[in-house]
């Protein structure tokens, strides 16, 4: 006769001979056990429950147990222990386990409040050169974006999302193996690929499986899984085609949509509260009407001083919840350079960003009503932040003060930060940067294909670190970093492996 064992999250049947079965999980689907046999370590793991260590009496024990009821033979369980979530360049409010950036700074750039300085500058620093420490391998479908949280299961996972190709991937530690998530019936599609890709998070989930609010091309999803079963599901919040990435600010989300029919299409923007309650439309003020709002090819947005930010080739996009979306096309001839970083950040507090006026580079005042502020400069710089280069000489300042100057050498140099760290008290900029070594054309040329002869991943920051280095990258700039499992890792869609750098020091 089978007996019942309820738990916190789930009902367990036990069988004759004490064999355990998950009748039903809460926010689970009923397990296929058949399918999730051969991966009963990640499972176990996902679920909290138990498995055999000394004996063969059951397959997996319920949550809780510690003891094999019919020996007494203890089990194997995992210890319970909090991994920040890992989310890259997010406008998302991040719960405060897991390391929220700081209010005074712009929020959605590749920045993080994770302490990595403190294990990575305890590496032996340059000229020593280092090398990757783990490789895991490259997931099939490689133009991805990574998200490293619990989801609400046990243990913290690992989700690439392939949005050109509608591809979700998981990866099972135990197995080694990434496992593509089949979506459900009727789950929505995930491609997202006319302007610059981000999701949002979903802080603290209230179910299980809630991963982030997602953006695809017939509108915005809460995104679902279930590692167990090996599927995925959307739930639909706005079903309207988006042009642009969602983003937060304040205690809204935002996103820019089109409507209306194909002679008359406008876009607009779409905001309402982080569950999708209290939506409204809102229609985009613009100082130069015969320049429109683009349709695609919008940057990811970022998030400052209460305003939330989209940055175009043509213009940028501003708004303050409570008021009017503004859409502010660049003077003549000035034309951003949005693949050499970002928004700088100057000691002021007032942000900038690189372009070039047909002659010159200069650096132009974001976020304000009127044109902005102009600060010319002699030559490009690369990054966001405060973590900027030029070539390769830190520049420690203003963004458009003269860069320190340590080694003359690193004039045939380029610097391309990758992630930023913020807070504690770093005395100065730190973070992951690629420092493009024997390359004398043009940044831009670095940036867009050319092969690069070599290039080191550095850590730079109060000692600077040789982590690897890498011949002949091209597109260095489609590098992802981000953070799983206590460790830093970097992806590029070029390589057949993930290379990742401990963040603990080895016992
Ligand atoms: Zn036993």
């Amino acid at each position: 006769m089978a007996y019942r064992w309820v738990t916190a999250n789930s009902v367990w049947l036990e069988e004759e001979h004490n064999r355990f079965e998950l009748e039903a999980g809460r926010d689970l689907v009923r397990i296929d056990w058949p399918a999730a046999r051969h991966r009963l370590p990640d499972v176990a793991e996902l679920l909290g429950a138990a498995l055999p260590a000394g004996c063969a009496h059951a397959a997996i024990y319920p949550e809780g147990f510690a003891f094999c009821p019919d020996c007494g033979a203890p089990l194997r369980t995992t210890p319970a222990r909090h991994l920040p979530s890992w989310w890259g360049a997010t406008t998302a409010n991040l719960a405060a386990d897991d390391h929220p950036l700081p209010r005074h700074v712009p929020h959605g750039l590749p920045q993080t409040a994770l302490p990595l300085a403190a294990a990575l500058e305890t590496r032996p620093p340059e000229p020593a050169r280092g090398q990757a420490e783990l490789k895991i391998p490259a997931p099939p479908n490689a133009v991805c974006v990574f998200a490293a949280a619990t989801f609400g299961f046990a243990v913290q996972r690992l989700l690439a999302l392939a949005y050109t190709r509608n591809v979700l991937q998981y990866w099972d530690p135990h197995a080694q193996r990434w496992d593509v998530l089949a979506p459900e019936e009727g789950t929505a599609d995930l491609r997202f690929d006319g302007s610059q890709y981000a999701w949002l998070p979903i802080v603290q989930p209230a179910r299980r499986g809630e991963v982030a609010l997602v953006p695809s091309e017939q509108g915005l999803y809460r995104l679902v899984i279930d590692p167990i079963g090996a599927t995925f599901r959307t739930e639909p919040i706005l079903e309207v085609p988006l042009v642009a990435s969602p983003g937060a600010v304040g205690r809204r989300i935002a996103c820019l949509v089109v409507s209306g029919a194909h002679y008359a299409r406008t876009v607009r923007l779409w905001t309402a509260a982080p569950d999708g309650a209290d939506p409204e439309a809102l229609d985009i003020a613009s100082l130069a009407p015969d320049v429109p709002v683009p349709t695609a090819g919008w940057a990811r947005p970022y998030s400052y001083d209460n305003q939330l930010c989209w940055l175009h080739e043509e213009g940028q996009l501003l708004w303050r919840p409570g008021s009017a979306p503004r859409w502010q096309p660049w003077p003549f001839p000035w034309q951003p350079r949005l693949q050499c970083g970002g928004p700088t950040r100057s000691r002021d507090g007032r942000l900038w960003l690189l372009g070039h006026d047909g002659a010159a580079y200069s650096l132009r005042e974001l976020g304000t009503e009127g044109p902005g502020q102009v600060e010319p400069i002699d030559s490009v710089r690369l990054g966001f932040g405060t973590l900027l280069f030029r070539r390769g000489h830190q520049v420690k300042d203003d963004p458009w003060a003269a860069p320190d100057v340590e080694d003359q050498n690193r004039e045939d140099a380029y610097v391309l930060p990758l992630l930023e760290t913020v807070g504690a008290a770093r005395s100065q900029p730190s973070g992951l940067v690629l420092r493009i070594e024997g390359f004398t054309g043009r940044a831009e040329a670095a940036l867009s294909g050319e092969v690069l002869p070599r290039t080191v991943i550095e850590w730079v920051g109060q000692r600077n670190v040789i982590l690897d280095d890498v011949a002949r990258l091209k597109n260095p700039a489609d590098c992802v970093p981000f953070v799983y499992d206590g460790k830093l890792w970097l992806h590029h869609p070029s390589w057949n492996a993930i290379r990742g750098w401990h963040l603990k020091e080895q016992a």
